[in-house]
């Protein structure tokens, strides 16, 4: 080798070290920065789920295939979730623009699904009837880090605090015994469908406007046997009425966000249910079963509106997400949806 080419060797590997420690610290920095807790985490996270309801009526309103559909019109039944809230945040799981958002706990019933969603992880749980979940969930991670009295959990479906160890001092709504075992149900008429659901956001607002916690969950849940005992008109409905909590949740955070409080509204379902005459049931065997949806604005949210393509995500990636959120974890597990994550 010949000096020149030796001093050009010395260079061309100079350059090339160079060019690897820059590579190496803009990947390690970038990493890093995936790796970091949100800078300012959120005062208040609110959970709103809604059982078993499909996205088929959020986008595109009532079928008309179903008895009981009646002279609806054509679009959501949610226009302030999908028409004011959706915009100003991010709706992940639209099959028409390529996004999925699939079910927590592949077999598509209740009570899986709602420990995958907060154990960020399919439990050994197989039916509605399960002993209470094992190992660390959000609300451990909640309680333990901010105690009992961080947290609040609003539903009527009794089952749901004992199988998610919700500590008795977070759950002054968590009546006992309101549902499962749809054949032998009590039938309602259609007038009362919804006082269980309208008591639970009722006392929820209250303690959001009162003594707002760290993280608020709210289970609605009289979807689910409305339609499973076929009353299309009853689902309709409380999709009206839900539609109207979550403009009373909103309207509550953001007049909490003008004050200077940082919130978040997170909605999704614990699974979606079938189409046409499967539309009322759901399980691992029932298409449509797995297109599950998820909706968030706030802080720390992107305002991205409803999100096309991405990777596939599913209910067990709220959990990190909501750590993320509080400030209790680093993994955005939905990066997609997040400011800066
Ligand atoms: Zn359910």
């Amino acid at each position: 080798m010949t000096r020149k080419a030796g001093r050009l060797a010395v260079l061309f590997g100079g350059v090339l070290a160079l060019w690897l420690a820059v590579a190496l610290v803009a990947w390690s920095g970038t990493r890093d920065a995936r790796r970091a807790p949100l800078a300012v985490p959120a005062d208040t996270v609110v959970l709103l789920t809604l059982d078993g309801v499909r996205m088929r009526e959020l986008l595109l309103g009532a079928d008309p295939g179903l008895s009981g559909a009646g002279g609806d019109p054509r679009g959501t039944l949610m226009p302030f979730l999908m028409g004011a809230l959706v915009p100003e945040g991010v709706f992940l799981g639209d099959p028409a623009r390529g996004s999925r958002f699939g079910l927590g706990h592949p077999v598509g019933v209740s009570m899986p699904n709602y420990q995958a969603l907060f154990a960020g992880r399919v439990t050994a749980c197989l039916r509605n009837e399960c002993p209470p979940v094992r190992g660390g969930t959000l609300i451990t991670s909640v309680v333990d880090r901010f105690g009992a009295g961080a947290l609040g959990v609003f539903t009527s479906y009794g089952a749901l605090c004992p199988a998610l160890r919700v500590p008795p001092e977070a759950q002054p709504r968590c009546s006992a015994g309101l549902r499962r075992g749809y054949a032998g149900a009590p039938r309602q008429t259609a007038p009362e469908w919804g006082a269980r659901d309208a008591a639970i956001i009722d006392a929820a607002l209250q303690r959001l406007r009162a003594a707002p916690p760290r993280f608020l969950y709210i289970a609605l849940e009289e979807t689910d046997p409305a339609a499973h005992v076929g009353n299309y008109p009853a689902y309709l409905r409380l999709l009206r009425e839900y539609d109207g909590y979550i403009r009373a949740l909103a309207t509550e955070l953001a007049r909490q966000a003008a004050t200077g409080r940082r919130v978040t509204l997170l909605i999704t379902a614990d699974h979606a249910r079938g189409s046409g005459d499967g539309w009322r049931q759901h399980r691992w065997n029932v298409p449509g079963t797995d297109d599950l949806w998820l909706a968030a604005a706030g802080h720390g949210i992107a305002p991205r509106g409803r999100l096309a393509e991405g990777p596939a995500r599913s209910s067990r990636d709220v959990r990190a997400t909501v750590e993320y959120l509080l400030g209790l974890g680093v993994r955005p597990a939905l990066p997609e949806i997040l400011n800066g994550a």
